[in-house]
């Protein structure tokens, strides 16, 4: 199983006319990056559109990133004229292929938000017979599903202060994987992988130091996102890296294993 996860816009877009705390844009960026993890955790490969959360891409390259993908899902918040309009959305490729899991996506985001109204799905057909949303239209045409799935909307009130608290997008991300999982029969792996030889070839042991710049980075038990996480981050700053595996580097602290993809070597 392999899913391609896009986090909607870059930089700081989609403000909230409701409260300005919140911009779509950040919540999408943090959003995807939980569920990146959660789907890890089922043993989904994941790819996702972009490295850096202020690099833009046009919509059809990150729908077309899903190239090789069994599903892709753009994360967002929507947005219109009524304040009281409080529902997930689940917008499909016209397909059809995406509906039934989007209908699941959409019921699990409403029960996991306690939105006012259910969850429900839309396709919609461009002028030309394509997909209307441009970045289904990019997942479609590399022959992908597609679901971009709004998180209520970021003119509701009540939708935007729940969506501005970072363990309620954790919960999300695990009720949205959980759901995905259930749907396509994956099982949570428990066993704990062996460990490498010694001399496997991707194995160092010079120490270095990297620069961590976002606030989130979990902590593992060892050098893999199938080992638990410990509960605690490293937070901005730099850090020494004493071992390394892959991407994955063990901190001098002993506290444990960060992914290198969210350090940057100096
Ligand atoms: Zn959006």
């Amino acid at each position: 199983m392999k899913i391609c996860i896009d986090a909607g816009h870059y930089g700081k877009y989609n403000r909230s006319p409701v409260n300005g705390a919140y911009y779509e844009s950040d919540m999408a960026w943090k959003l995807h990056l939980y569920l990146k993890a959660e789907l890890e955790a089922y043993g989904v490969e994941v790819v996702t559109t972009r490295a850096k959360q202020a690099k833009d891409l046009s919509l059809m390259q990150r729908g077309q990133a899903a190239k090789g993908c069994d599903l892709f899902i753009s994360v967002h918040s929507n947005a219109c004229e009524d304040e009281t309009a409080d529902h997930p959305l689940a917008c499909c490729t016209i397909t059809g292929k995406a509906d039934s899991i989007g209908q699941k996506l959409a019921d699990a985001v409403a029960e996991t938000m306690e939105t006012k109204q259910k969850g429900r799905i839309r396709k919609k057909k461009g002028t030309y017979g394509n997909d209307w949303f441009t970045v289904l239209y990019g997942a479609a045409s590399v022959g992908v599903p597609g679901v971009l799935m709004e998180h209520s909307f970021h003119t509701n009130r009540a939708a935007v202060d729940w969506l501005l608290v970072d363990a309620n997008l954790r919960k999300l991300a695990a009720a949205e994987a959980k759901t995905i999982a259930e749907h396509y029969g994956l099982t949570k792996a428990t066993a704990k992988p062996s460990a490498p030889a010694a001399s496997a070839p991707d194995t160092a042991t010079t120490s270095y130091r990297v620069r961590v710049t976002i606030d989130d980075l979990n902590i593992r038990t060892g050098p893999g996102t199938n080992y638990p996480t410990t509960g605690k981050f490293t937070g901005r700053g730099v850090f020494t890296i004493v071992e390394t595996q892959g991407t994955w580097g063990r901190l001098k602290s002993g506290a444990g294993w960060i992914s290198l993809n969210y350090a940057t070597k100096i």
